[in-house]
């Protein structure tokens, strides 16, 4: 599901609070043009329930997973 802005935001605050040289370059496309991505419900393939939130390489489409819970986001 779509992300909120609020949502977004504390994506962000996680982000820039945890991930030391953020923003990364891309191990793809080396550019560093991330994004928040969806809220993505892993719960059909795994049967546990585990949110991920998505990071998203605006330039090459490289997605990198995050825990939801973890980063705050739910
Ligand atoms: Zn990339």
């Amino acid at each position: 599901m779509p992300m909120g802005n609020i949502q977004k935001q504390k994506f962000q605050t996680w982000l820039t609070a945890n991930v030391p040289n953020y923003p990364m370059p891309c191990t793809v496309c080396g550019r560093a043009t991330w994004d928040a991505g969806e809220i993505v419900d892993t719960s059909g393939l795994s049967g546990v329930l585990a949110p991920m939130v998505q990071l998203v390489c605006q330039t090459c489409g490289n997605v990198l997973l995050f825990d939801a819970k973890k980063t705050g986001v739910v």
